[in-house]
């Protein structure tokens, strides 16, 4: 996550990501290059691209869905505390996977990004990370997305800090469904040793009036769940929980809660 973007931090302190776009870190190691080149292999094979793509029938038929990649070019997110990978790449990879397994449940895919770039100018006007979700935002708009995922990786001070973290606009009650339904998915699937529960956060990328999840798949600054996280096979299992998450979400009663409306920004200046 981003402090920046964050205006409300949470309730629960001790699981605040203190993941900033100011930590950088120069990327090395086998596990970096062997990342790097499952990624290449992946990109060769997988293309994707912003437009909703073209969905098979099941139970999300007929659903827009926007997955979000957290960070992205000069915005590396956090840092491995082994390896220095930088969380930007491990969100595409699960975005990228989370995109595959909801059109395979017939929904159709709006990706935010698709490569490893940020959305905003290189000297914009206004803040860079305020041009960039801004972007993300008009992205999601646009394509008339029903829902927002947003994929992280968490980061914290105590190395101990671990497992899956849902996050939800404070308040919202469809934002609080759906963030109940993954994270209770996710505990299901990942087994992590100490199951949370969705919290309530204040962040621009889920404001935007739709049911919405701030997903931090799992903390880099922990050395055993970012040994799991560089595994294709444990990025695959994240993603499969997400879906499983957003399946179950789908499968409860159409009386659902409506969420918030979308926050006004048309005082906000604009790139
Ligand atoms: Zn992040």
């Amino acid at each position: 996550m981003d402090g920046r973007v964050r205006l409300y931090a949470g309730m629960l302190l001790t699981v605040t990501s203190l993941c900033t776009a100011a930590l950088f870190a120069c990327a090395g190691g086998n596990a970096v290059e062997a990342f790097a080149q499952k990624q290449a292999r992946t990109e060769a094979t997988q293309q994707t691209g912003a437009q909703p793509q073209r969905a098979p029938s099941g139970p999300l038929e007929g659903m827009v869905i926007a997955v979000d990649a957290g960070h992205g070019g000069y915005d590396g997110g956090a840092v491995g505390r082994v390896s220095g990978t930088l969380e930007k790449e491990l969100n595409l990879d699960v975005a990228r996977r989370v995109e595959r397994l909801l059109s395979e449940q017939g929904a159709q895919v709006v990706m935010t990004r698709t490569e490893d770039y940020a959305l905003c100018d290189e000297d914009p006007p206004i803040r860079k990370k305020l041009q960039d979700m801004q972007r993300r935002a008009a992205i999601i708009r646009e394509a008339g997305a029903q829902m927002v995922l947003s994929i992280h990786m968490n980061e914290y001070a105590g190395r101990s800090e671990s497992g899956p973290q849902v996050f939800f606009r404070e308040d919202c009650p469809a934002g609080r469904l759906l963030a109940g339904a993954l994270q209770e998915a996710m505990n299901t699937a990942l087994a992590p040793s100490r199951p949370r529960s969705a919290l309530g956060g204040d962040y621009y990328i889920l404001t935007l009036g739709v049911p919405s999840a701030l997903v931090e798949c799992g903390f880099l600054s922990n050395r055993q769940e970012e040994a799991m996280l560089l595994t294709e096979d444990y990025r695959e299992r994240v993603a499969q929980a997400v879906a499983q998450g957003v399946v179950n979400w789908a499968a409860l009663p159409d009386d659902k809660p409506a969420p918030l409306e979308a926050v006004d920004r048309s005082d906000e200046p604009t790139g």
